[in-house]
């Protein structure tokens, strides 16, 4: 149901969290993948992981905030692999701060990365598979934030909010070549990102009190639905955005 096999695809910010629980998910189902990401070490041994499970992967240094970057990851990813399936931009940072401390230099650095990083690099990919003429699938890594707002947070909401809307104008004019673009919504997952020092004990427990579901996501929660929308199960699916978030927003 769920098979890539014969599929290549990019994962941003593959390395670790939750784009390295996509990248296990979509290499498990027969993709092969590139990950890119700025920390190379844990992108090898991610790639080394997904090896030693009998999947195919590569990596790449890349940040998604150098527009030159992607572009050459996406070049590079087809000349080693022959061909561009699927982009998943999950690349994406979050730091905290309250909005009258938030600096030109950090609004300027989360909109480079969460939003002007993203759309670069989908313009690149999606020139590639146009001209490949098979269609893809690009995954947008948005968040809960983008439909209601978390809190000292709203450069982030504010970029993530733009990743929403950015899927739609997309699946617009993406659709007629074949390519589809979704969204997924993760509300609190547990990864490295969010285990940070600017996220206390006492936030995280209050936060998980009003998940209905009790728990924190973990990345493979949001893994399981970049799958779905990667694979042909999600064939008439574009332009949407799956909140994935245990119930949080209906608390
Ligand atoms: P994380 O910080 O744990 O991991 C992010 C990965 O991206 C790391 O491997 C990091 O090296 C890489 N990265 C960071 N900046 C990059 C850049 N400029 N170019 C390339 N790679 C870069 O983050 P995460 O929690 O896994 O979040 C992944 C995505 O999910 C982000 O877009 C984030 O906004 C979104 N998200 C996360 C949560 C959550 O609770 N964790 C909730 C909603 C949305």
């Amino acid at each position: 149901l769920f098979n890539l096999k014969g599929q290549v695809a990019i994962v941003t910010g593959g390395a670790l969290g939750i784009g390295q629980g996509i990248a296990f998910r979509l290499a498990e189902a027969g993709a092969t993948v590139m990950i890119t990401d700025i920390n190379p070490e844990a992108a090898q041994s991610t790639v080394a992981q997904i090896k030693e499970s009998g999947g195919t992967a590569a990596s790449m240094m890349a940040n998604v905030a150098n527009l030159g970057d992607e572009k050459h990851a996406i070049e590079e990813t087809i000349k080693i692999f022959g061909r561009l399936d699927i982009l998943v931009n999950n690349a994406g940072i979050f730091p905290f701060a309250p909005a009258l401390e938030v600096t030109e230099q950090l609004w300027d650095k989360v909109m480079g990365v969460n939003l002007k990083g993203l759309f670069f690099t989908t313009q690149a990919a999606a020139r590639e598979m146009i001209k490949q003429g098979h269609g893809g699938k690009i995954i947008n890594i948005a968040s809960i934030d983008a439909l209601h707002p978390s809190g000292m947070l709203v450069h982030y909401d504010t970029s993530k909010g733009g990743v929403a809307m950015m899927t739609k104008s997309l699946a617009l004019e993406f659709g007629p070549k074949n390519i589809l673009v979704n969204a997924i919504a993760p509300g609190g997952i547990q990864t490295p990102g969010a285990s940070s020092p600017d996220t206390s004990e006492e936030l995280l427990k209050a936060f998980t009190a009003r998940i209905p579901l009790r728990r924190m996501g973990i990345p493979d929660d949001i893994a399981k639905a970049a799958l779905f929308l990667a694979s042909d199960m999600a064939s008439y699916m574009n332009g949407s955005l799956i909140v994935i978030d245990g119930g949080y927003l209906q608390a």
